[in-house]
C-alpha cells in the first residue's frame, strides 16, 4: 500500500556543471549517466532541464514582484465555497491591490501584498479551510471538469475524488516533494480538462464503476475506488523515475527519453489492480505547459485545448435537475474584491475554472437570468460574443519589471476570430497556443502586431491604427 512505500528522494539540483541553454530557454546540462537507456544499454547523460530549486510561489512562499509581493493559492478542482470566496476578497483588500487573479489552472493570486502581510494573510486563509496542510500548500495542483454533475455531461460528480486526492495529497509526508507545477487533472469522461497536459489525469467512465489513470503515454483502467490511490501511486512512480533520471524533472515531461514511469509496476506495488485501458482514451497532452498564471488569454483562446472545453463558455448551463449554473469571466482575468463577493450563490459552492471564469451553480431560471445580467452589468464576460472574449494580457506595468508598457491597460476589446494576447516585452509570458495574434510592446512606446501559427505572418501598423491593424489580424485579413 501506499503508506509503505519507501520515501523516493527528491530530485537533485545537480549544481556546479557547465550550463547550456536550449531552444526552449530552460537551462540544459549534462547530468550524470543513467545506467541503462530504454533498450537496455548503458545510457547517454540526460540533460538536466531543471537547476534550481521550485521557487513557484504559494500562499505562505510569497514572490516579490514589482509591485509588493504576489501569493498563489492553489484550489483543487477551483471549489470554493461563498465563505472562502469572502475570505479571499477580504485578503485583497485587507493586504493586497483589492484585485483577485485567476489563473489557468484554476487557482487565485493576489498581488500587491505588503512586506509584512504574511502572517495575517496565513491566518485568514487558514481560518477559512484553504490552507489545510502548510507543508502541502503548493502541491495541491489539481485541475477538474468545471461543469462535472452539473449539466448532464460527463460521467458524474467529480467532487468525491477531488476530497480524496486532496487528502491524500495533504496527508503523506513524500507528496511535499512534488514540484509546485506537478499537475493532477480530474476528468469526468468529456475529455475538457484531459488534454491540458496534466502530469497524472483521472478519467471517469461510463457507468461510474471505473476510471482510466494515464500519465505520460500509460494508461490503465481501475476501479472508480481506487482511482484516486491508483494516482497518487503514479506521482509516486514518478518522483522516484526523475530521481533515477537525475535530470532534475519537475514534469512527467521532463523526464529524458527511456525514462518512462512504469504504471504498472506501481498500481502493482499499491495494491491495485488494473486491466488494459482500450477505449475512448483522450491524447497524452498538449505540448504545451499550462503556466499557472493569472495572465492569459479569455476563454476562446487556444490555450483551450479542445472545444469540449466550449461547455465552460459564458452563459446559462442547464442541469437535468432543474437547477441553472452560471458561467462568467472577469475581464483579463482579474476581479475586484466587490465584484468577487457579487458571485457569491444559492448553492454555497463556486468553481473557477481553467480558463479563468467562474460557475455559479443552484440557480433557479429565472433567478439564473436576473443574476446574469446583474453580473453583466458589473462588468464580467457573460456570453461567448463578448468584445472582451479571446482578449488576453501579460502582467506589464507596473507589476513587472521588464514591462515596456502598461498592457492590461492598453489592451482593446473586439470581435475577432482569433483570440489577441497583449504582451509587455518579447517574453510573451502566458501566450496562447496554436493561431493567435500577438501584439507586443516596443522600447520606442509602440506595438508589433503578428499572427503566429500556422498562418504566421507579420502584420504592418500605420501610427495611430494600431486598433485597426489588431481587428484585421484577428479576422485573417492583410
Ligand atoms: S511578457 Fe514581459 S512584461 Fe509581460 S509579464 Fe512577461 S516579462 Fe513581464
Amino acid at each position: 500500500m501506499l503508506a509503505a512505500m519507501p520515501p523516493p528522494s527528491s530530485t537533485p539540483p545537480n549544481q556546479g556543471e557547465p550550463r547550456i541553454e536550449d531552444p526552449l530557454g530552460a537551462v540544459v546540462r549534462e547530468a550524470r549517466t543513467p545506467d541503462r537507456d530504454a533498450t537496455g544499454e548503458p545510457g547517454r547523460p540526460a540533460p538536466v532541464v531543471r537547476d534550481r530549486g521550485d521557487a513557484c510561489p504559494g500562499a505562505l512562499r510569497l514572490h516579490t514582484a514589482d509591485d509588493g509581493r504576489l501569493a498563489r493559492l492553489r484550489l483543487p478542482g477551483g471549489m470554493l465555497t461563498n465563505h472562502q470566496l469572502d475570505a479571499l476578497a477580504t485578503a485583497a483588500e485587507r493586504y493586497g491591490d483589492g484585485h483577485l487573479g485567476i489563473t489557468s489552472r484554476g487557482n487565485a493570486e493576489l498581488r500587491g501584498l505588503g512586506d509584512s502581510c504574511g502572517a495575517g494573510l496565513a491566518e485568514l486563509l487558514r481560518g477559512a479551510g484553504l490552507l489545510p496542510s502548510e507543508r502541502h500548500e503548493r502541491v495541491r495542483n489539481i485541475i477538474a471538469s468545471p461543469l462535472a454533475g452539473l449539466d448532464g455531461l460527463g460521467h458524474g460528480d467529480l467532487r468525491p475524488w477531488l476530497r480524496e486526492l486532496d487528502a491524500l495529497l495533504c496527508g503523506r509526508d513524500w507528496t511535499a516533494a512534488l514540484s509546485g507545477r506537478f499537475l493532477f487533472a480530474l476528468d469526468d469522461g468529456r475529455g475538457d480538462v484531459a488534454g491540458l497536459g496534466a502530469d497524472v489525469t483521472l478519467l471517469a467512465q461510463p457507468g461510474g464503476e471505473t476510471a482510466v489513470v494515464r500519465v505520460g503515454a500509460s494508461a490503465l483502467r481501475v476501479a472508480a475506488a481506487d482511482a484516486c490511490r491508483a494516482a497518487l501511486a503514479a506521482a509516486h512512480a514518478f518522483l522516484a523515475t526523475a530521481s533515477a533520471a537525475g535530470n532534475g524533472a519537475w514534469r512527467v515531461r521532463e523526464l529524458p527519453p527511456g525514462c518512462a514511469v512504469d504504471l504498472a509496476t506501481a498500481l502493482e506495488h499499491a495494491g491495485i489492480s488494473a486491466s488494459p485501458a482500450t477505449a475512448d482514451v483522450p491524447p497524452v497532452s498538449t505540448p504545451a505547459d499550462i503556466p499557472d498564471s493569472a495572465t492569459a488569454n479569455t476563454p476562446a483562446g487556444p490555450a483551450i485545448a479542445n472545444a469540449s472545453a466550449a461547455s465552460a463558455a459564458p452563459g446559462i448551463v442547464a442541469s437535468p435537475d432543474g437547477t441553472y449554473a452560471l458561467v462568467v469571466v472577469p475581464v483579463l482575468g482579474r476581479v475586484g474584491a466587490r465584484r468577487l463577493r457579487a458571485l457569491a450563490g444559492p448553492a454555497g459552492e463556486i468553481r473557477v475554472t481553467p480558463w479563468r471564469g467562474f460557475v455559479v451553480p443552484g440557480f433557479d431560471e429565472r433567478a439564473a437570468r436576473e443574476r446574469l445580467r446583474e453580473l453583466g452589468d458589473a462588468g464580467f464576460i457573460t456570453a461567448p460574443d463578448s468584445p472582451w472574449t479571446g482578449v488576453g494580457a501579460c502582467t506589464g506595468r507596473p507589476g513587472c519589471a521588464k514591462a515596456l508598457a502598461d498592457v492590461r491597460r492598453d489592451a482593446l476589446p473586439g470581435p475577432g476570430a482569433l483570440p489577441v494576447y497583449w504582451s509587455g516585452c518579447e517574453r510573451r509570458c502566458g501566450h496562447p497556443q496554436g493561431d493567435w495574434v500577438d501584439v507586443t510592446a516596443t522600447a520606442d512606446g509602440h506595438y508589433t502586431v503578428a499572427v503566429r501559427g500556422a498562418a504566421a505572418r507579420e502584420v504592418p501598423v500605420a501610427e495611430g491604427e494600431l486598433a485597426e491593424a489588431v481587428a484585421r489580424a484577428r479576422n485573417g485579413h492583410t
